[in-house]
């Protein structure tokens, strides 16, 4: 089923605000199963509120508005959609009575525009409003099925969980369900990820293949319809294993869950302890590792060793290896190197992690912005130094060198 969201409202077009039904309602249709292919966004004009109407029947199966439900001389949606349709409107009386309880309990005047409220179409199925007065509407006509919400989200949310997509789903009929699975990759940007997968992601047809990044993470989501799970499991294994077979040395979990939480979970089921020393990141990776619940079986703690003078005094990193002409500096992978290992030494962990790095916005010892080095050291095994130059802004980079980091301790896991 192919469905255009039209959200009704002056202010929406004016910038006053923003168009979050349009986002719930995408969501929720992508819940259902349903493809939303338009979002249109429309003001409280009758012409043009029609003709939004118009091209969204001429390309969609099920047409869902919000907004313009309300009593006042601007709430049209109703109306314009009984002409356009040409059904007439009629009171609905269960909603009738509610309005007139509601003024009656509270002593106050009901005015005769709030009886527009209680309109429905003719032939229309009414959506109770839990949360509010205007009853919602429900109607197909000439094999277009329309949904008429009110605009305040808390009236819109509850009215489409509740009932609107109950009778979407009744006339989707036996349309079989989604059913997804991300793939969660570190240490390969979106672009390249996509240049190897492109012909699978070209050719797509069922599953369907999609990239998504967030920043420091990127994914694979795969969909198909199916009638169950083994079903589906049919059809997502082999295009997961062909990318597994490409790039599973990048593929940290099946699951939509960030590094750190793998990392714990691994580290916790082999019952192993991590310390971390940071300078550029500024506590972040202990920030994302502590942002896990149940960290505190793996995580022992974390130092910010931000000037040369901790690094030297928390960490032992000698002066003349911090600066000095010919000296390798702070942000060096000797530094790099003396911090994870010392910091090994002292916490007694399993494995150490430091950073070191110019996060900017101007260079440092003379080093450019987003160079960054990586240590991480280990009990059973040689240190790993990494040095990395990435790119972005100040924030950025402290974000993609905390998921490198955690990047480079997760291979050695
Ligand atoms: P009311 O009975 O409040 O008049 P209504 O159904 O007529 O409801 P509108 O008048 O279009 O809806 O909008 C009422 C309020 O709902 C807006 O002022 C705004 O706060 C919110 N709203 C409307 N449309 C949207 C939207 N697309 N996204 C988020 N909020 C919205
Ligand atoms: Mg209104």
């Amino acid at each position: 089923m192919k469905a255009e969201i039209i959200a009704v409202g002056t202010e929406l077009l004016l910038g006053q605000i923003v168009n979050t039904n349009a986002q719930f309602l995408s969501r929720a249709c992508a819940d259902l199963g349903v493809s939303v292919y338009f979002q249109t966004v429309v003001g409280d004009n009758e012409s043009r509120l029609t003709e939004a109407i118009r091209i969204a029947s001429s390309r969609a199966d099920l047409v869902i508005c919000t907004g313009g439900l309300g009593p006042t001389q601007d709430d049209l949606t109703k109306d314009v959609l009984a002409a356009y349709t040409g059904q007439k409107l009629h009171i609905h009386q269960p909603s009738m009575d509610k309005i007139e309880a509601f003024f009656r309990n509270r002593g106050a005047h009901m005015v005769e525009s709030n009886r527009r409220q209680a309109l429905m179409l003719e032939g229309s199925d009414p959506l109770p409003n839990d949360t509010g007065m205007a009853v919602g509407v429900a109607l197909t006509h000439e094999q277009t099925h329309f949904i008429l919400l009110p605009g305040p989200p808390k009236e819109m949310k509850p009215m489409f969980e509740r009932y609107a997509s109950v009778w979407i789903s009744a006339k989707m009929g036996e349309v079989r369900p989604l059913y997804s699975r991300m793939l969660k990759f570190a240490g390969i940007g979106e672009s390249l990820l996509e240049h190897e997968l492109i012909d699978l992601i070209q050719d797509q047809t069922d599953p369907t293949i999609a990239t998504y990044a967030k920043e420091g993470e990127v994914a694979v989501r795969l969909t198909t319809r199916a009638s169950s799970e083994a079903e589906a499991e049919k059809a997502l294994a082999p295009v997961e294993s062909e990318i597994r077979s490409r790039l599973g040395q990048y593929i940290y979990s099946n699951e939509d869950i960030p590094l750190e939480e793998e990392i714990i979970r691994l580290m916790q089921n082999k019952q192993l302890k991590l310390a971390v020393a940071e300078s550029c990141t500024g506590g972040l990776v202990s920030d994302l590792l502590t942002a896990v619940p149940g960290s505190s079986a793996v995580f022992q703690g974390g130092i910010v060793v931000y000037t040369n003078e901790w690094k030297n005094r928390l960490l032992s990193v000698p002066l003349d290896v911090l600066e000095g002409t010919g000296a390798p500096g702070a942000i060096s992978d000797v530094t790099a190197r003396l911090l994870a290992e010392n910091l090994l030494k002292q916490s007694d962990t399993d494995y150490a992690i430091a950073i070191t790095g110019v996060a900017g916005p101007g260079e440092s010892e003379g080093k450019p912005v987003g160079l960054v080095y990586i240590g991480v050291a280990q009990k059973r095994g040689e240190t790993v130094i990494k040095q990395l130059q990435l790119a972005g802004n100040r924030e950025l980079i402290k974000l993609r060198a905390a998921k490198s980091a955690l990047y480079q301790l997760w291979k050695l896991l």
